[in-house]
């Protein structure tokens, strides 16, 4: 579970992120929209302390996370996955070291066992056959598959994705949201930001939007899709639906 009290985060002097209140229960599925801009990435940055917040507090399963440092950051992060955008691939190791690599590096695991997990997480998002790519030998849309294992790889209970899909062709899209179908049911607590307006609507337990640094409007996706409250949403959704 993910909670927020009263969080605030400043760049300098300007503030991107205004006194949030935010909870997210373990195993749910949050969608996070809202304009270029409003905060959201900042949002889930702040969440495995990418960004640290300058107010207020972040609890991570009911532990506080303000100045975890070293180990215990590296703890948090166990939990936490992360799917960036961009991949964020190394490109001079193949896929399933990708993968792999934290679990050895980090983690100490024994490289053949380390392997063998990553096969097996490759495996589960339809890239068995190409352990042994290198990220430039792959798709658009298996890097990003290959980001969500390596995501998975320390068996997180929380994982954040910042627009996954943005960066695809749109034929790329939909593999790697058929990929975060299978595990948003599969029980792990999710937070998405995406402008997949039907995929939100379509996985979602709750969509969360946000403008100036603010939660606006937070409900099911059925209410906020056919009739949000907030007039930002509203015209938000105008001009993306
Ligand atoms: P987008 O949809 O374009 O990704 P976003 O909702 O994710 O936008 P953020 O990236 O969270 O928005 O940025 C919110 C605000 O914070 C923006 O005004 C941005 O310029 C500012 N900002 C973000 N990161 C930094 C940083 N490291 N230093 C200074 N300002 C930043
Ligand atoms: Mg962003």
């Amino acid at each position: 579970a993910v909670e927020f009290r009263q969080v605030s985060k400043s760049f300098g002097h300007h503030q991107v992120i205004t006194t949030v209140d935010l909870s997210v229960a373990s195993g749910e599925v949050v969608a996070v929209c809202g304009p270029s801009g409003s905060g959201k990435s900042t949002l889930i940055r702040l969440i495995n302390q990418l960004e640290t917040a300058s107010d207020g507090e972040i609890l991570i399963d009911g532990k506080p996370t303000r100045g975890l440092k070293g180990a215990a950051l590296q703890r948090l992060r166990t939990h936490i996955g992360f799917v960036f955008q961009q991949f964020n691939l190394y490109a001079h190791l193949t896929a399933q070291d990708n993968v792999s690599l934290a679990l050895i590096k980090v983690h100490g695991w024994k490289k053949t066992e380390a392997r063998a997990k990553a096969l097996a997480l490759l495996t589960r998002v339809g890239l068995a056959d190409k352990a042994q790519h290198y990220p430039e030998q792959l798709s658009g849309g298996q890097q990003q598959r290959v980001a969500i294992a390596r995501a998975l790889a320390t068996d997180p209970n929380i994982i954040l994705f910042d627009e996954p899909t943005s960066a695809l062709d749109p034929e790329m899209i939909g593999e790697v949201l058929l990929v975060m179908r299978e595990l948003a049911r599969s029980g792990i607590t999710m937070i998405v930001v995406t402008h997949e307006m039907s995929f939100a609507r379509e996985i979602a337990d709750r969509v969360i939007f946000m403008d100036g640094g603010e939660i606006l409007e937070q409900a099911a996706p059925e209410d906020f899709f056919t009739r949000p409250t907030h007039p930002r949403a509203q015209r938000f959704l105008q001009k993306v639906l």
